[in-house]
């Protein structure tokens, strides 16, 4: 397995439109656009952090992750995405190596890429994601 960067780091707000300011009009990141990602009830908005992004997640249903996450934890990094160069081997390295994993195949993530959890529970409570463009 190979990690190649930081790819993102995903922080739950509860609205886009009141969270981006503090990232673009105080930080002066640049505000990169704006995708739904319907089956995982996520609008996501990005600002790109030299090679890597800040990626603000707002829940499109009360039953989705990212509600949840709030519900429990309040707003703030949800999760940390590793970028890797082949995600399916590094997954079953993973699986080989006891890491109990919330994805066991990967499925498709903003931008068209492929992204799969690891679970909590094994990484000290950090929400890791893999993800390969
Ligand atoms: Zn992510």
């Amino acid at each position: 397995m190979k990690i190649l960067q930081i790819d993102h780091i995903g922080v739950a707000v509860n609205s886009i439109a009141a969270g981006k300011g503090f990232w673009s009009d105080v930080l002066g990141l640049e505000f990169a656009g704006e995708e739904t990602v319907a089956a995982q009830k996520v609008k996501t908005a990005f600002f790109p952090v030299g090679q890597s992004e800040v990626e603000l997640l707002e829940s499109t249903a009360t039953d989705g992750p990212i509600a949840k996450f709030i519900e429990k934890k309040g707003e703030g990094i949800q999760h940390v995405a590793f970028r890797v160069d082949n995600i399916e081997a590094a997954l079953s390295e993973l699986k080989h190596k006891g890491v109990r994993l919330i994805d066991e195949s990967p499925r498709m993530g903003a931008g068209g890429a492929k992204i799969a959890f690891l679970h909590p529970q094994a990484t000290h409570g950090v929400l890791v994601e893999l993800c390969e463009r």
